[in-house]
Parts: structure tokens; sequence; C-alpha cells
């Protein structure tokens, strides 16, 4: 076994050869990275931004968030006091380049030295774009289950190219998930972002790189959205199911920064980009069809994704949960274009994806195609 400092984060890289593996972690060698972050988790733990600003030794505080957070964002910085510079509010989705240039033009005029992002994935990537371009501590509060906050990985979008990066120095300092701060996600969100979410783990059960601890998160972390989100979707305020929900997406969350994703990703990137669909409603009616696609190549991993959800086939209780929580059932529901499923094709194959089953037009087309209409997952 080698054990060594992998980055300037001084993230631990531990690697098991296979004759060492074949003694302490099973018959199968793995790496695992570990990321270097504080998380602060529970129930009212926003009170504790003031203590973990401080910790951090940041002076004046530029607030992110998006316009329809923004009361909750200047709210939650008042507690700074002095230390609070300014809320910055016009975090948009994939991150566009020129709302990062007009939030630097604030960093510059105000004199700040760190950030608290107070918000979902478009937050959290704005904050993400202004510490790795400041080298200044970031401090994320997410507010939706979409996971940004565990992950080394930015998309940027500028003249409606959009562009991703992988680097350590874009994980927040430091994250605090207050489950208070997402009693007020509305359910349909709340069960999109949920999917998103599962979708993270799901993938990491079956990733090229999988290992046996990202393997115990993702399935906890499946299972405890999987108990939460039906019981969020009926009373949006219980917040026993709220703490469950998040936790569950801090697990699934860093899976996604932990190991590759596969086809079911490049399926919603090639589709959100190419159609403008919804990010997280995109990842709920596709994650049953892909899990599908992959079934027959990684068994071990349906297993367990059907013992999360106690159902008795992976592909199956993934739809059955999607259905039950109210979202889109059909592509063509989020705006998809019929004369899409083709071009669509054609993109999800090329620039080939480590993926379990090896990815062919004609069976990925099919697929599509029953998203786009609903049908229930199969084998394609
Ligand atoms: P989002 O951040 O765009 O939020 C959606 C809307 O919900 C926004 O208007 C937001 O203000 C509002 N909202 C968020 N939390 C709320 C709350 N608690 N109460 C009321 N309103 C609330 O949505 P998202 O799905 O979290 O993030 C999507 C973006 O994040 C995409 O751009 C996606 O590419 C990116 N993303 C990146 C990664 C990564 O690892 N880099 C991971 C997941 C998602």
């Amino acid at each position: 076994m080698r054990i060594s400092n992998a980055d300037a984060n001084s993230a631990s890289d531990v690697q098991v050869t296979d004759s060492a593996a074949a003694q302490s972690a099973g018959p199968r060698g793995f790496a695992y990275n570990s990321q270097q972050y504080r998380v602060v988790f529970g129930a009212g733990t926003a009170a504790r931004l003031n203590e973990e600003v401080e910790r951090l030794g940041i002076r004046r505080v530029l607030v992110l968030t998006t316009r329809e957070q923004r009361d909750q964002g200047a709210r939650l910085g008042a507690q700074l006091g002095s230390r609070l510079a300014g809320v910055f509010s016009d975090a948009r989705m994939h991150t566009p380049v020129e709302v990062t240039e007009s939030a630097m033009a604030v960093v510059q005029a105000q004199d700040i030295d760190g950030f608290v992002a107070i918000g979902g994935g478009s937050t959290v990537g704005l904050g993400k774009a202004l510490s790795s371009r400041t080298g200044l501590p970031h401090i994320a509060m997410p507010t939706t289950y979409a996971g940004s906050e565990m992950t080394p990985i930015l998309g940027e979008t500028q003249h409606g190219i959009k562009t991703t990066r992988r680097s350590q120095d874009l994980i927040p300092d430091t994250v605090i998930y207050d489950v208070d701060l997402t009693l007020g996600l509305p359910s349909r969100i709340s069960a999109a972002s949920g999917m998103n979410a599962i979708a993270h783990a799901v993938e990491a059960l079956y990733a090229e790189d999988a290992n046996p601890l990202t393997s115990l998160m993702a399935e906890e972390g499946i299972a405890a959205l999987g108990r939460a989100l039906p019981r969020i979707v009926v009373a949006p305020s219980d917040g026993a199911a709220r703490h469950d929900a998040l936790y569950g997406a801090w697990l699934c969350g860093t899976c996604l920064g932990a190991v590759g994703m596969s086809l079911h990703h490049k399926l919603c990137h090639v589709l959100g980009g190419s159609f403008d669909l919804p990010h997280a409603e995109t990842h709920a009616i596709m994650l049953p069809h892909a899990t599908a696609y992959n079934a027959v190549a990684a068994p071990e991993a349906m297993v367990r994704i059907a013992r999360a959800l106690g159902a008795s086939d992976a592909a199956r209780g993934l739809h059955e949960l999607a259905q039950s929580l109210g979202l889109p059932k059909t592509l063509a529901e989020i705006g998809m274009p019929e004369s899409g499923i083709d071009r669509a094709a054609d993109v999800a194959v090329q620039n080939a994806y480590a993926n379990p089953r090896p990815v062919e037009r004609a069976s990925v087309r099919e697929l599509i195609v029953a998203a786009y209409r609903g049908e229930p997952p199969s084998l394609h």
C-alpha cells in the first residue's frame, strides 16, 4: 500500500495493490482520493456561520445568492455584522463567465477576502469560480440536493459553450449543511433535485474507478433519499425527512466528486446542453432508463441500488420512486423536440465515456425514445 499527499490541498490518495487488496480489501484493487474540506451538518447550523467565517480568518465577506434567494442571503449574512461587505445576487445556472466577471469587479472594489455561497448548484458554482480565480476561501451553504459543494468540478459557460474543469482548489473550504435552509425548497424542486443526487450515487456504484468507500456512501445516500423524498413531497416542512434527504445529498455529492460518471450523466449533459432542458428534471426522467441500459453489465451495482430502495429491481425501483414524486414523466413534457432525438443519439455516442455496457447508437437512441415518450424502463 502507498499513502501519499496527492496535491496542494493535501487531500490523501490511497492506493491498494491487487496483492495487498487480497488480504485487506477484497479481491479487487482500488484507488481512493479523499478531499480536504470541513462539514458542519444539522438543523440550525446556519447560526454557526460567523464562527466558521472567523475560523477561516475572513474579514470582508461577499455573500452570493440568486435573485430568488436574495432576502435569505441578506438575512443570513446580517449575522456577520461588520464582516458582511455585500450581497451579490446574480448567480445563474451554468455559471456564465460574464456573471463571474461582474462579481469579480465587486470583489476588487469592496476589498473582499472570502465568499459565502447560499443556494443550490448555480450559486455554489459562482463561489467556486470566484474562489479559484482569487485563491480566497469559500464557505458553501447548500439549499438544494445537487451536490456541487462536494465536487472539484466546475462547468462555466461563455458564448453559449459550457466548459468543464476539474481541480482540487474548486472544493469549498467549509460546507455548512443546515437542514432548516431546505425547508422552503418547493416540493417539485426538492423531488427533482433529490433524483439528481441519487443519479450520482447510481453511477458511482458502477464507475470504472468505483471503490468500497464510495460504494458504501452511494448505497446509504440512495437509501436516505429514497426514504425521504416521498415524505417531503407530502409534507415539505417535515424536518426529519429533510434531515435524511440532506444527509443523502451530501453522500451522493461526495460520490460525484470522488469517482467518474458514465452514460447517464453524459446523456443529461447532452440533452440539457442541446435543448436547454431543466437540469434536475432531465436527470429524474433519464435515470431509470440509463440504469436499465446498464443492468446486464453491472449486476452487483443493481443489487445495491434495489436493496437501497427496498425494490426487487433497480431500474423499476427508480422508475416507481420518480413516478411517486409526481415529477414530469417524459422528455417531451420538459421541452425536448421530437426532431432532436437523432441529434441527441449522435452526440451521446461521441467522445466515448467509460460505461459498464458498450455505448451503441441504436440502443442509446431507443433509450432516448423511451424517455421521450415516458415508457417504463426496459433492456434496450
Ligand atoms: P439552482 O441552484 O439553479 O437552483 C434552482 C432555483 O431554486 C434557483 O432559483 C434557486 O435560487 C432556487 N432555490 C434553491 N434553493 C432554494 C430553497 N431552499 N428555497 C427556495 N428556492 C431555492 O439548482 P440546482 O439544481 O441546485 O443546481 C443546478 C446547477 O448546478 C446546474 O448549473 C448544474 O450544472 C450545477 N451542478 C454542478 C455540479 C458540480 O459538481 N459542478 C453538481 C450538480 C449541479
